[in-house]
């Protein structure tokens, strides 16, 4: 079962993923956007690691991703800090009490996180942001949950969505964000948010196996 020591290590995964593909989210930004995205979110995750060690034993998965909320929200900055925080906020409270994640568990999670960066950011499918993972991972999951998947195949599935989700922005004109400033000069860049929300998921799935 998916407990504390899963949501910790999930998280420290996250930071090695990003660090690991900084220069990578830093190149696809300078395509379509400022070049900041890998820096915000190596600055964002390294903070949150920061602060793992003084967290309680006896924490809930849902503690220790609010406590990533509530950082990444203080240090990120940008547009993804707030959509990032929101998801993790959001998530937090629809697992809150859970000290272990069943299938239905994990759905709730991922479908929150996803409706909290909606709300916040008002993106839909195809504006080519961060939601065009997001919604194939949650559509996956469910499907995943639906057929009596377990956990572990459950978060796989999202990211295998996930994946092809960010791999499928590169086409598209974006409608929100800075990318929307360039209009078709956007198309065949992938869209970074997408990408690093493919690797936070992947990291889900690969911290659960
Ligand atoms: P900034 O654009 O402020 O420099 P980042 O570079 O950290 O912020 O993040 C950019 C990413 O944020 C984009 O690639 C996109 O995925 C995501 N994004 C931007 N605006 C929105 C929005 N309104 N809804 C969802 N995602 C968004
Ligand atoms: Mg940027
Ligand atoms: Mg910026």
């Amino acid at each position: 079962a998916l407990g504390r020591d899963w949501a910790e290590s999930w998280l420290r995964a996250t930071a090695a993923t990003v660090a690991e593909h900084r220069s990578e989210l830093v190149r696809l930004d300078r395509e379509i956007g400022d070049g900041d995205h890998g820096e915000n979110l190596d600055r964002g995750f390294t903070a949150v690691i920061a602060k793992l060690d003084s967290v309680a034993a006896d924490a809930t998965p849902a503690d220790l991703l609010k406590l990533a909320a509530t950082t990444l929200i203080s240090t990120v900055g940008g547009a993804a800090g707030p959509l990032y925080g929101t998801a993790y906020l959001r998530g937090s409270t629809a697992i809150a009490g859970e000290s272990t994640l069943d299938g239905a568990a994990v759905v709730a999670f991922l479908t929150a996180a996803r409706d909290g960066i909606v709300a916040r950011g008002k993106a839909e499918p195809g504006d080519k942001t961060m939601i065009d993972a997001w919604t194939p991972a949650v559509d996956a999951a469910v499907a995943a949950n639906g057929e009596g998947r377990s956990e572990v195949e459950i978060l796989a599935a999202a990211a295998d969505a996930a994946e092809a989700g960010a791999l499928a922005t590169e086409p598209l004109v974006a409608h929100k964000g800075r990318a929307s400033y360039l209009g078709e000069r956007a198309i065949g860049h992938r869209d970074p948010g997408a990408e690093s929300s493919a690797l936070i998921l992947r990291a889900a799935a690969e911290t659960a196996a």
